[in-house]
């Protein structure tokens, strides 16, 4: 890595490291410093790097008002030599970069996102968990920041980074139900964008399914609710006969960066792979017939978050238990083995900070 831009850095007096509970709550404690840069006039300003913490912004920020807001989620890992390497990260970039476009937000150049991606790494190695199953969850976003109650995109924008430890991801398997009244996103939408009214809109009927004692739900198409989209956050991955079925991408449906190395990996292992529709018909007739082998969620806070019962038509259905050589866990630990840098790195995915 050339370092070619000046990043201002004002480092924090005391660190809070000290303070931190060992037992790693997810999303509750962030790291010393952030990532800072504006964006206005047209280009990217003056990039900094400062103690993380409050900032001020307009009331009628456009962000709040209409929603240009975009994020990403990545992880840095401990590795075994004693560095710190990050998982794809131009992935994240990359995909950063598509849903400022749908948002019609300004791209963001690899140099910036990288080059402060791995200064902030640096300054803040000390936050990277050494346990195993452990990692610095990595929050880079971008929002409007014109003060401007007007309907358009905004001129003006922040990016900025932060970092949290997180501890090892207990998955224990999850109730879902397809859903069949509410979408998360429909085609032409901007379901394949990472902006946060995605989210924001997720919230009502994931609400409802965890009051009918489900812990998430399988989305389905927005025009006849038939065709699985993604498990909650995640991307949903069926091994069905063998085969490793998973909806194929389009507008609507998020290209996850932790499907895409699943299926890589999947592939690697000689599985055949097929990427098309999936009705949940078929999933509950496979399930029936004893051909639904397994069928998990996968994304980078919890890699791989198998589910255990799928409720249908108001009937819910139990998976069959996964063995100890079931796809899920030996994708599990291969990608595991190269995140910490015990496995070989073969598709060259990992990046030394
Ligand atoms: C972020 C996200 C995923 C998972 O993507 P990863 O890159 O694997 O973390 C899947 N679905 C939705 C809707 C998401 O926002």
């Amino acid at each position: 890595m050339i370092d070619i831009l000046p990043i201002r850095t004002q480092r924090s007096t005391t660190s809070r490291l000290a303070e931190l509970d060992p037992k790693l709550e997810f999303g509750k404690v962030y790291s010393d410093h952030m990532f800072v840069v504006d964006f206005h006039n047209g280009e990217w300003q003056e990039a900094q790097i400062m103690p993380f913490g409050d900032m001020v912004v307009s009331p009628a920020n456009s962000a709040l008002h209409y929603g240009q807001a975009i994020f990403e989620g990545m992880k840095a890992y401990h590795q075994a030599d004693g560095g710190v390497a990050l998982f794809r990260p131009l992935d994240n970039w990359a995909r950063l970069n598509a849903s400022a476009e749908r948002m019609c937000m300004p791209h963001m150049p690899e140099e910036l996102f990288m080059q402060g991606l791995i200064e902030l790494l640096r300054l803040d190695t000390a936050w990277v968990p050494t346990a195993a199953g452990s990692s610095l969850y990595i929050r880079p976003f971008m929002f409007a920041t014109d003060g401007f109650i007007g309907v358009r995109p905004s001129e003006s924008y922040r990016f900025m980074i932060f970092t949290s430890p997180v501890g090892l991801y207990y998955n224990k398997a999850l109730r879902v139900r397809f859903e069949q009244k509410y979408v998360r996103s429909a085609e032409g939408g901007a379901g394949f964008a990472k902006n946060a009214g995605n989210y924001g809109a997720a919230m009502y009927p994931t609400k409802l399914a965890q009051q009918e004692g489900y812990n998430q739900l399988i989305w389905t198409d927005a025009s006849e609710h038939q065709y699985v989209e993604e498990s909650g956050t995640m991307n949903a991955i069926f091994v069905i006969d063998g085969r490793v079925v998973t909806p194929a991408l389009s507008t609507s449906i998020l290209d996850g960066v932790t499907r895409r190395s699943v299926l890589q990996l999947a592939r690697d292992m000689g599985l055949v792979v097929e990427e098309r529709k999936v009705s949940s018909r078929e999933v509950m007739e496979a399930l029936a017939a004893g051909k639904l082998e397994e069928a998990f969620g996968v994304g980078t806070a919890a890699t791989i978050a198998p589910i255990a019962t799928i409720g249908y038509e108001g009937h819910d259905y139990e998976l069959p238990e996964v063995g100890p050589n079931a796809f899920s866990k030996r994708v599990g630990a291969a990608l595991e083995a190269i995140r910490s840098g015990e496995g070989a790195d073969v598709h060259n995915w990992m990046v030394r900070v």
